[in-house]
């Protein structure tokens, strides 16, 4: 095997290691010496799509019409469902023909959205440490990406006075996430309020992921940027069935809002990929209809892992706060360490593997990410292990 004489893209040469091969490959590692490391690392529910959501899949499969294309924007008893969501849960009416369309997951949409807004040498504006997509999918459309740290004293909001006035008359795109992958943080109103102004003054499309707001703790209820007044001029939501329903791997997610910015997102679909099969799409109707008790009591199981873990985390040191969202602790680091460092030491004192905060950006230096999607009784030995770590010698 000779050596490949092509040259690849630079988006490809650009492209960062995924974050998770190198932890990967730690376990791997001890693996091999015959150790069982307990990893909080990847966010990716370890509960079962429930039935409801199978079933619908089975009978979906047996439907000739399902064995066919789907229409790019997707079916529209999905886009009806995802309307009725919007009603039941926001108090927001969309138009199902014209301000939904399905994705393979709110990734892919995500991934997609720049190829809308961007062109070479274009700015966007995303958080940092924040979901590594954003700026990915803003440099495979040609742009770069102008970063705002969210800080813990801001309870990781975006704060807008942090952006150049000169980068924000050019920037075409801004993302904002809440409740927010890393961090845990939530938004209120008023900050969509805030973003949706800041958007319209500055002629940016607003993009916010909400793939979390349906996992939330204590009572909390996210809400969406679509109930800002004005929103719909300039905003697109992103929504992912992933969590809530316990189901990535089915790649269930749609995005809705302003009419025109939803058709340049179908317009690129319907180029690359044609939209979600459309018995998947029916599993997405049959999740969104899960009787509320269902999310409930899936987001008390999260609720329950997220306080063990915390009290544990306090009483070795580490000052984890209790999210009121998402599925993440994340958590300044004891003095003296680099998140890279603290992570390692996890790992070679403990076997336990948590995520560097650092992977999410530079801004995430300083902290690291544990994950809540792992089974009870791993997270009761991960925290019998962390329990004998010793901090600061
Ligand atoms: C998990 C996740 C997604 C992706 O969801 P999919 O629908 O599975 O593609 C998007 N954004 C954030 C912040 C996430 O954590």
């Amino acid at each position: 095997p000779g050596t490949i004489r092509m040259k690849f893209a630079e988006r490809v040469e650009n492209l960062p290691p995924y974050l998770f091969v190198g932890i990967s490959r730690a376990i791997a590692a001890k693996k091999a010496q015959g150790i069982e490391v307990i990893s909080f690392g990847i966010g990716d529910p370890d509960m079962q799509t429930p039935d409801p959501v199978l079933d619908a899949l089975v009978a979906g499969s047996k439907k000739a019409a399902n064995h066919k294309y789907p229409e790019t924007e997707g079916l529209p008893e999905f886009r009806a469902r995802v309307a009725k969501f919007y009603d039941d849960r926001f108090g927001v009416k969309l138009d199902p023909a014209t301000e939904v369309i399905n994705l393979i997951g709110a990734k892919e949409g995500i991934a997609h959205a720049p190829m809308c807004f961007i062109d070479p040498g274009d700015i966007s504006i995303s958080p940092d440490p924040a979901y590594p997509v954003y700026e990915i999918g803003t440099m495979f459309a040609g742009g770069t990406t102008h970063f705002v740290t969210l800080k813990e004293e801001n309870g990781y909001l975006v704060d807008f006075s942090d952006i150049p006035t000169d980068v924000a008359n050019k920037a075409k795109t801004l993302w904002i996430n809440y409740p927010n992958n890393p961090t845990g943080a939530i938004a209120p109103l008023s900050f969509f309020d805030e973003a949706v102004k800041y958007c319209k003054e500055f002629d940016i499309a607003l993009l916010h992921d909400a793939a979390y707001t349906e996992v939330t703790y204590d009572g909390y209820v996210a809400p969406s940027v679509l109930q800002v007044k004005g929103a719909m001029d300039i905003a697109m939501e992103f929504h992912s069935l992933s969590k809530t329903a316990n189901m990535t791997g089915w790649r269930v997610g749609f995005a809705s809002g302003n009419p025109e910015m939803v058709n340049a997102l179908m317009r690129v679909k319907s180029n690359i990929d044609s939209g979600l099969s459309q018995a998947n799409q029916e599993m997405g109707i049959a999740a969104l209809d899960l009787p509320s008790e269902w999310v409930e009591n899936n987001n008390a199981v999260y609720q329950k892992r997220r306080d063990k873990v915390v009290s544990v985390l306090n009483e070795i040191g580490v000052p984890a706060v209790a999210p009121k969202g998402a599925l993440y602790i994340w958590t300044p680091i004891p003095e003296g360490y680099t998140s890279a460092e603290f992570a390692q030491k996890l790992l070679d004192e403990v076997n336990v593997v948590v995520t560097p905060g650092n992977g999410y950006g530079p801004g995430g230096e300083g902290y690291i990410r544990l994950s809540l999607t792992i089974p009870d009784d791993q997270i009761d030995e991960g925290l019998r292990r962390l329990a004998q770590l010793r901090v600061n010698s």
